[in-house]
């Protein structure tokens, strides 16, 4: 398996001393082309932290992050800018979708943005897969909260990311909804071999995916490959 993904001894320490917060402590790990892997650990264990870490969204106090072979650190903001634009997709708990396009726009709108050709096979395919055919004309407002999820990450793959990153997908959705969704990622991962990791405090949630990372204190504490 290739990797895709690799953190270096990642430290991030928040605030001065006496108010000093370690919120990450040297974490290691690698990630493979295609595997789907959830952090699970309870509030202010370094997920977020973490995960910002992992798409570039923030500087470590040391370590590195290596995705596909560039360092992302040794960028400056405007390339690491760029990098990310072209390389890593977000899936948020808010699903962050915009209120005025509808569907199929709101899919397509950040390759339309990157001013690239739209591959509409490839979003056909993506909008079957996630069950969205019927709803490309709606807008969000009139959509399930499950639905309005399915739409951010038919957005997230449609550019054909290196990774996809999700924050908590699942926060705002009933039990039921989030084993579907979750149950979509994972379809969409083998499908398209597409990398995900996700965070979450669930661990029911975690069980879903192929692989499962424990933080603590900021510390990698566990891990299960299935
Ligand atoms: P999680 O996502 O697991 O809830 P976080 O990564 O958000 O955890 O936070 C880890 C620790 O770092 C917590 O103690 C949190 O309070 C602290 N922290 C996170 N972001 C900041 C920040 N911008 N400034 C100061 N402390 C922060």
């Amino acid at each position: 398996m290739t990797t895709l993904v690799q953190a270096v001894d990642l430290i991030k320490v928040y605030g001065r001393e006496p108010n000093l917060v370690k919120a990450l402590d040297g974490v290691s790990m690698h990630i493979n082309e295609g595997q789907f892997v959830a952090i699970v650990g309870s509030s202010g264990s370094g997920k977020s932290t973490l995960l910002h870490m992992l798409g570039g969204l923030d500087r470590p106090t040391s370590g590195q992050v290596i995705v596909g072979g560039k360092s992302l650190f040794e960028m400056n903001d405007d390339e690491l800018t760029v990098f990310r634009r072209r390389n890593i997709g977000f899936v948020f708990q808010q699903y962050n979708l915009v209120p005025i396009l509808n569907v199929y726009d709101n899919i397509v709108l950040p390759i339309e943005l990157d001013g690239n050709a739209i591959d509409r096979a490839y979003v056909e395919h993506i909008v079957k897969t996630l069950g969205l055919a019927m709803k490309l004309n709606n807008l969000p407002s009139h959509l399930s909260g499950g639905q309005q999820q399915r739409v951010a990450i038919a957005r997230a793959l449609a550019t054909k990311p290196s990774i996809i990153l999700a924050d908590e997908p699942t926060g705002n959705l009933d039990s039921r909804t989030s084993q579907e969704v979750i149950g979509l990622l994972k379809v969409t991962s083998r499908q398209f071999n597409q990398t995900i990791v996700m965070i979450t405090h669930s661990e029911e949630i975690a069980q879903l995916a192929d692989t499962v990372i424990r933080i603590g204190d900021g510390k990698i504490v566990g891990g299960k490959t299935s």
